[in-house]
């Protein structure tokens, strides 16, 4: 087995009271190559008193002793403790890189680099084909669990419980009658909020240990396992976060069901009624107000006082106006948020989603592909392991609170941040399993994974075309020149792109950071 040696780096500023430690980030980094089976052969630290006098000695040792061979790996806390900004950080991870020095974070897997961001939304879109397409055995797998009753993984609905060596679906003593009262009380209309006091009243506590509230039962009446039936594969896709929302789902003639295979605790034609009235509930229930989403939200710099622009819409005279603003309140001109949005949809469908730029995309995708492959064995083990481990914290910590333990609150916390992380690497795995299991990324898929990424560009659903916008618009700096608004776009890109439409003045490609960077003017009206 090849000896890896690290290198620890920890940068810490005085003046950002928000900042872990200087010995916090280092016993980080500490477990961290523990974890991953790293020898820690060199400490670099920079501590500074403001950000602006920063001269980094340690940063620039270590950069020097990457020459020496000295280590293989650089090991941060987070990314950017590395560099001050992307262009530096950029610079100076290729100078690693030609001494063969990698560079990993504890907290982030990938860095955020236009070329990570781009390989990690291709493998995501790769992912999601192989899940639907070829990793049919899988599915089959879980289809025959469901058949015969066997939990699939993921929570298991209050008043149910999963016999730890069958793994079946029983019916938890302890707490079916509050499911019960539930149902009863939907069904002979009295509020929902009487609901949860009577079964508050009865000694019924939630899996944290919370008294019922109006929202604890939001997704009883929709239930299927409550009547018996085992409904699986009801998610929908993810959301522009990349989460599953856990109480969209399905429409039911996608859904798999297979009846009557757990125990019920809700009769067949009670469930039906109660699911009615919820359903009538809603969609009565409050007027739909409509959301605005702001696509290049968190995207937009102000160009003469570097503040960020922000989103705001408003109603006048009947009309409906929106605008992106100077959050710095410096003056400089606002843009309207319908335009900027459509020209950068159209710049982005002429350099990252032409031919040519789908093409090139797809040639550095695959040499990032090949990349991360020759490592990828190693990096699978940890996650699994960190995985498993955090199971079975929280298997521990639901024990506790079950037992009524006094910090109970302190211990849902946990367990609530342990299912983000453990849902974070979960879907790293998904990722690094498609690299894993096939020996060269097919090029056949990559480009039908583009076309659907630039489908989802030019779909009318807001939230999967702010999705494309968060990966491949790296930003927007808003500059005001003799009246003129112009707008500086940095694209996550391979390529130079076309013209464009609107009248470039001038035009600089990154190359070295895959960027492309476009201006051109903005006419308001
Ligand atoms: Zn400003």
């Amino acid at each position: 087995m090849n000896i890896i040696n690290a290198a620890a780096y920890a940068r810490y500023s005085s003046d950002n009271q928000r900042e872990e430690s200087l010995s916090a980030q280092l016993n980080a980094i500490k477990d961290y190559c523990q974890k991953k089976g790293y020898i820690l052969t060199n400490v670099y630290t920079d501590e500074a008193k403001t950000a602006t006098n920063d001269h980094r000695k340690g940063f620039q040792q270590m950069i020097t002793d990457s020459e020496l061979k000295l280590f293989n790996v650089v090991v941060v806390h987070k990314f950017d403790r590395f560099a001050r900004n992307r262009y530096d950080s950029a610079s100076y991870k290729r100078k690693l890189k030609i001494n063969k020095v990698r560079l990993e974070s504890v907290l982030e897997q990938l860095d955020d680099s236009p070329e990570s961001v781009i390989l990690e939304s291709v493998l995501e879109g790769m992912a999601e084909y192989y899940s639907k397409n070829l990793a049919r055995e899988v599915r089959k797998g879980l289809l025959e669990n469901a058949k015969a009753g066997i939990h699939n993984g993921g929570r298991t609905p209050y008043g149910l419980k999963v016999n730890p060596i069958t793994r079946k679906y029983e019916i938890d003593e302890t707490r079916y009658k509050a499911v019960q009262m539930y149902f009863n009380g939907v069904a002979a209309g009295i509020p929902l909020a009487e609901i949860a006091r009577r079964i508050n009243a009865e000694g019924f506590r939630t899996y944290t240990g919370d008294k019922f509230k109006v929202t604890s039962f939001d997704t009883w009446a929709n239930n299927r396992k409550y009547k018996g039936d085992y409904a699986w594969d009801v998610a929908t896709k993810k959301d522009a976060e990349g989460k599953r929302n856990s109480h969209a789902k399905k429409p039911i003639e996608e859904q798999t069901i297979i009846p009557g295979v757990i125990p019920a605790i809700i009769p067949t034609e009670l469930w039906e009624r109660v699911n009615a009235l919820m359903k009538e509930r809603q969609r009565t229930g409050g007027s739909m107000t409509a959301k605005e989403t702001y696509l290049l939200s968190g995207k937009i710099t102000c160009g003469s006082c570097g503040a960020n622009y922000f989103g705001e819409g408003y109603n006048s005279r009947g009309r409906h106006y929106a605008y992106y603003k100077c959050s710095g309140k410096c003056g400089n001109n606002g843009v309207d948020k319908y335009k900027l949005e459509k020209m950068i949809s159209e710049m982005l469908e002429k350099t990252c989603f032409s031919e040519e730029g789908m093409e090139e995309i797809k040639d550095n995708v695959k040499k990032l592909y090949a990349d991360r492959k020759k490592n990828i064995d190693s990096e699978i083990a940890p996650i699994k392991n960190e995985i498993r481990k955090l199971e079975l914290k929280i298997d521990n910590w639901l024990e506790l609170i079950g037992e009524g333990t006094p910090d109970k609150r302190l211990f849902a916390q946990k367990v609530s941040e342990a299912n983000e992380r453990k849902t974070l690497l979960e879907s790293q795995l998904t990722k690094m399993n498609v690299i894993a299991s096939s020996q060269t990324i097919d090029e056949a898929i990559l480009i039908k994974v583009l076309k659907a990424k630039k489908d989802q560009l030019l779909s009318s659903n807001e939230e999967d075309r702010k999705q494309v916008f968060k990966e491949y618009v790296d930003k927007v700096v808003i500059n005001t020149v003799n009246d003129q608004t112009i707008i500086e776009l940095c694209v996550r890109c391979f390529n130079g792109g076309g013209e464009g439409i609107c009248t470039p003045v001038s035009k600089s490609c990154h190359k070295s950071v895959y960027a492309c960077i476009l201006y051109f003017k903005f006419r308001q009206s």
